[in-house]
């Protein structure tokens, strides 16, 4: 749990293209405040930034577990379960 803290900041951390994701959201939350009052505007679009985040921080790891499992050095396949789907 104390090991784990420092960890989950780390996976929260700012990155520069949050600041794109930013920009984004807050040009279609301008979009929506013809259409609804402002506060509702803003709650959807910080629900919004989390749902982009914990999007790409599950892609990230999903794709860091593709790279653990590894590639075939015969065909360059994707191994699975430590066997490549194409040679064995
Ligand atoms: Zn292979």
């Amino acid at each position: 749990m104390f090991l784990s803290i420092p960890h989950l900041f780390d996976s929260m951390k700012f990155e520069r293209r949050d600041i794109l994701l930013i920009v984004g959201l807050l040009l279609f939350m301008i979009g929506l405040l013809p259409f609804m009052a402002p506060v509702y505007a803003v709650v959807i679009i910080i629900a919004l930034y989390f749902v982009i985040k914990v999007f790409v921080a599950r892609r990230r790891q999903s794709i860091q577990k593709d790279v653990g499992e590894g590639i075939c050095m015969e065909c360059g396949s994707k191994i699975f379960d430590k066997k490549c789907p194409n040679c064995n």
